[in-house]
């Protein structure tokens, strides 16, 4: 499942073949995906200017010239592929269509975006481009993690007194936008707070230091995301899945990746999600 990272590597992977570009051509072939698509979407959007590809949270959103928006979520298994870009980035000729292609996109300079999910747990919708920020799924999130909002005194101010564990206080989007159960857990281990402790059990000290390592993980895998960009032009034009190491994501039962300590990494199951941790290293 794409966390903010790979969002934001598919939103810059888009936005060179997508900005300041005309939609000429919408090809919508199904009805819905997680939700029905807005009436006539792909008239709404054919001839459409995009002005400027942007991110809140992991939704990508696409300003057009008609005073709408597009807003993309990829859900669980979306892919963006991009192909036929006469400008060079993107050298790959359009694919033969595959099974789930469910939105393609043409773009005035010959570029070709497509929109894959073959679980359709993905969205797209069109607003309002002013209204954006109040729409349903955007106007409940917290602030952005890499923006001026999460700081350090909001962090201690929204999480005061709350008695719920600190890996779901983390998770909870109402708090941070588009933080996912990977870079919390590596947050949590580069902090060296255990995930079941309760917040109200955690110094200001300790819940201050969150803030630039959360905003730290993010920007290492967006970082490694960045290197997936310039390979991809060689590989198959698809945005935004990439290799990255985590310290202890995934690695249960793998030694612990902290100097001097000859402790494994262990796993516990946290409202049904996987938390990865260190017992010597995170209290
Ligand atoms: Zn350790």
């Amino acid at each position: 499942m794409p966390e903010l990272p790979e969002v934001e590597t598919v939103r810059r992977g888009l936005a060179p073949v997508m900005e300041e570009q005309e939609i000429v051509r919408a090809q919508i072939n199904r009805p819905d995906l997680r939700w029905p698509f807005p009436d006539h979407m792909a008239e709404r959007l054919t001839g459409a200017r995009v002005s400027r590809l942007w991110r809140r949270s992991k939704y990508i959103l696409a300003d057009l010239s008609t005073g709408e928006s597009l807003l993309i979520h990829l859900g669980m298994s979306g892919r963006m592929l991009v192909s036929g870009d006469p400008l060079g980035r993107f050298v790959h000729d359009h694919a033969a269509p595959q099974k789930h292609d469910h939105v393609v996109l043409d773009m005035g300079q010959g570029a070709r975006i497509t929109f894959n999910d073959p679980r359709r747990f993905g969205a797209m919708d069109l607003l309002s481009t002013e209204a954006a920020e109040h729409h349903p799924l955007l106007a409940v999130l917290g602030p952005e993690p890499l923006g001026n909002g999460f700081s350090e005194s909001y962090l201690i101010g929204v999480l005061k007194g709350r008695k719920t564990p600190i890996k779901s206080a983390l998770l909870d989007q109402k708090n941070i936008a588009g933080l996912g159960n990977i870079y919390v857990c590596e947050a949590l281990f580069r902090t060296g707070i255990h995930p079941a402790r309760k917040v109200n059990q955690i110094s200001e000290v300790r819940l201050a230091g969150l803030v630039p390592v959360v905003r730290e993980v993010l920007q290492d895998a967006i970082a490694a995301g960045g290197s997936s960009l310039r390979d991809f032009r060689q590989a198959d034009g698809e945005l935004g899945y990439f290799q990255h190491s985590f310290d202890v994501y995934g690695r249960e039962g793998l030694p612990c990746r902290t100097e001097g300590c000859t402790d494994t990494v262990r796993r516990i199951v946290q409202s049904g999600r996987s938390s990865f941790y260190c017992p010597s290293c995170q209290r």
